[in-house]
């Protein structure tokens, strides 16, 4: 895995996994994220905004953002690397 990932770095084993296409923007899985860093973040599409976390190795992995999302939006995964990868590397996307 890259080594913008330390392994000394304490990780949950599971993260959420935003589904930026199911996401309607409500940001009820912001207001339920106690870590503070889980943001709406704005996508490829000019004002359209879906959850991101800034510092994805914050997260405790509480799953409070997925039981507070009626859309299905954002779910668990225990691909943790990939995860924090992608919250690190990339803006969230929207196929058009
Ligand atoms: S799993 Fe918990 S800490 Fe991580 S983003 Fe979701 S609500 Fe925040
Ligand atoms: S992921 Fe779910 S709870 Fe969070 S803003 Fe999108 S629709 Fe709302």
């Amino acid at each position: 895995m890259s080594e913008l990932i330390s392994e000394n770095i304490r990780k949950p084993n599971r993260m959420p996994w935003v589904v930026p296409i199911y996401c309607d923007g409500c940001a009820s899985c912001v207001n339920r994220c106690r870590s503070g860093n889980l943001i709406m973040t704005e996508t490829n599409v000019e004002g359209v905004y879906v959850p991101w976390l800034a510092e994805p190795e914050k997260c405790s992995g509480c799953a409070n953002c997925t039981d507070a999302c009626a859309m299905g939006a954002i779910t668990m995964t225990s691909y943790v690397n990939e995860a924090i990868l992608r919250f690190k590397e990339k803006k969230p996307v929207i196929n058009t």
